[in-house]
């Protein structure tokens, strides 16, 4: 595996690659890596001929009021679990590089981005696309792997490759959860015990919702009051957002019927935690 900090050294090595007609697989993450991680670098590997994961935690991603100085940073064991994928390469950009004193550009995709999330982090998706436009120009990739978890973010990556005619395939993988149902997150380490038990009603909330809607509720407001409700049963679990919602649009939904989105964000403490699930009415 090698590791890569240079912006165009790991341009050079993508470059190489693809005169050798190899087909590269890229997955973008934060580090403090997890099994919801290894699923996409597992992805990576059936699918790609080279492997290219990049750790960076993106601070143009974070509000000011937002745990970018406290996200979890545990680069060794990093490198340790990537180590043992025999991945092909290790991207760690630096922040002063990618964002150089004049950095002014920003790319957006529009209504998606001020939805659900968007709402209580209004430049936070403006922060991901824009890093991932120059991610993806410096690694140059074929495929890039993103987890279901981070849905509303998919979907607004899928749009940003199309709208921008970024010759890349985008592949999802399912949600890689705990043995409790908590979606794994590297956010969840910065759970205290009673919080991460409390944790584990947001699982609950939404596998109650969809096996209401499975077993023919059909009354939105009925199924997000009981949502609500159960997660008000935890004191540690504050809400910010759930919605019943289109699944490509992210609008909410007023009618029970085909493919449905219920995702939902609420902070554990402290700590701001999203999930979701697919259902099929
Ligand atoms: P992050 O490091 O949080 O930016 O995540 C990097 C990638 O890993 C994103 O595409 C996430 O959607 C994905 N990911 C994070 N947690 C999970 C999970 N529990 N299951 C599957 N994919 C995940």
């Amino acid at each position: 595996m090698r590791t890569i900090k240079d912006l165009k050294e790991m341009r050079a090595f993508s470059e190489r690659a693809k005169n050798h007609g190899k087909k590269i697989g890229f997955v973008p993450t934060m580090g403090s890596l997890h099994e919801g991680h290894l699923s996409l670098v597992a992805a990576a590997k059936r699918k790609s001929d080279i492997v290219v994961v990049s750790i960076f935690v993106n601070p143009m991603q974070f509000g000011p009021n937002e745990d970018f100085k406290h996200y979890p940073r545990h680069l060794r064991h990093d490198i340790n679990l990537l180590k043992n994928f025999e991945i092909d390469a290790l991207f760690l950009p630096e922040a002063n590089k990618l964002y150089p004193d004049k950095f002014a550009a920003a790319v957006e995709v529009g209504e998606l981005s001020k939805k659900m999330c968007g709402k209580s982090r209004p430049a936070h998706f403006r922060g991901v696309t824009t890093v991932l436009t120059k991610l993806f120009n410096i690694v140059v990739p074929d495929l890039a792997f993103f987890g279901e978890k981070d849905y509303q973010q998919l979907i607004i990556v899928r749009r940003l490759v199309q709208d921008l005619n970024l010759p890349i395939e985008i592949i999802s993988q399912p949600t890689v959860r705990d043995f409790d149902g908590l979606a794994l997150s590297s956010r969840n380490k910065l759970l205290n015990v009673k919080e991460r038990r409390s944790a584990t009603i947001l699982h609950k909330a939404l596998s109650m919702a969809k096996t209401e809607i499975e077993t023919g509720e059909r009354d939105v407001n009925k199924i997000l009051f009981r949502m609500r409700s159960l997660i008000g049963s935890e004191p540690t679990v504050r809400l910010d957002y759930i919605v019943i919602a289109h699944p490509e649009t992210l609008e909410d939904v007023k009618a029970i019927k085909g493919k449905l989105l219920i995702a939902l964000a609420a902070y554990v403490g402290t700590t701001r935690l999203i999930d979701n699930l697919m259902v099929d009415a």
